[in-house]
């Protein structure tokens, strides 16, 4: 991480959720200023400052959503939204309208860690220019520079469609990307609802990358709301 210390506001109006969060982050050397109404959030995040914001969606005077909307139009910092179960429209809704990444209740402090851990590495980075053009996981590797797909030392040969796919979802390595956002970059923004566009292109290429077709190592669904590459 490149600060040592990160700052986190907190936005949730459950105080024990809240209380989690700021033990666990606090003992992890986060320093976390907390918000218990969206309106409070937001002027939390302008005065704080902060490296990244941790956003309960179901809070009791505004829709998480509208909060991701009015911090993204001043500010590109990571947003990670805490939602229910039952809230999973909502939540891609939240995605969608700039919001990074997302936990559903419950979660471990791990799970939340490895989130953040991620985001402030994307924030950090510029990803139309990554510092490292090639990307690896496992067997996987993806040279951006000169476009070539390896697994292990077999080159594997994409169409450019299937091309295009894989290295959007490298450039946002780790983050969940929604099937809109997916079909936004890949195909352009007049395709957002065309989703079976999406699907058959990531059967096609799940065919070519993943070793077991049963069991997904690099190309992961998430389930009702779109894809994340393993990192
Ligand atoms: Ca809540």
């Amino acid at each position: 991480m490149a600060n040592p210390n990160p700052v986190i506001v907190v936005i949730e109006d459950d105080p024990q959720m809240r209380r989690f969060l700021r033990t666990s982050l606090g003992t992890l050397k986060f320093q976390v200023y907390e918000a218990d109404t969206g309106r409070q959030g937001l002027v939390e995040a302008g005065v704080r400052k902060p490296d990244i914001v941790v956003l309960d969606l179901g809070l009791p005077d505004m829709d998480g959503v509208e909060v991701v909307k009015a911090l993204r139009e001043w500010t590109m910092l990571p947003i990670i939204i805490l939602s229910a179960r039952s809230a999973e429209q909502h939540k891609v809704e939240a995605l969608d309208a700039g919001a990074d990444d997302y936990l559903t209740k419950p979660f471990g402090i791990g799970e939340l860690l490895a989130r953040i851990r991620v985001a402030l590495r994307h924030s950090a980075v510029n990803p139309e220019h990554p510092a490292d053009p090639v990307f690896t996981t496992g067997e996987l590797k993806v040279d951006l520079l000169k476009r070539l797909v390896y697994v292990g030392d077999r080159e594997v040969h994409l169409t450019p469609i299937e091309y295009r796919l894989l290295s959007t979802l490298v450039k946002y390595a780790g983050k969940v990307l929604t099937h809109r956002q997916l079909l936004k970059e890949v195909w352009g923004p007049a395709y957002v609802e065309n989703s079976h566009y999406l699907r058959i292109y990531m059967s096609q290429l799940r065919q070519k990358l993943e070793p077991d077709p049963t069991r997904m190592k690099y190309l992961l669904t998430e389930s009702g709301v779109g894809y994340r590459l393993k990192t």
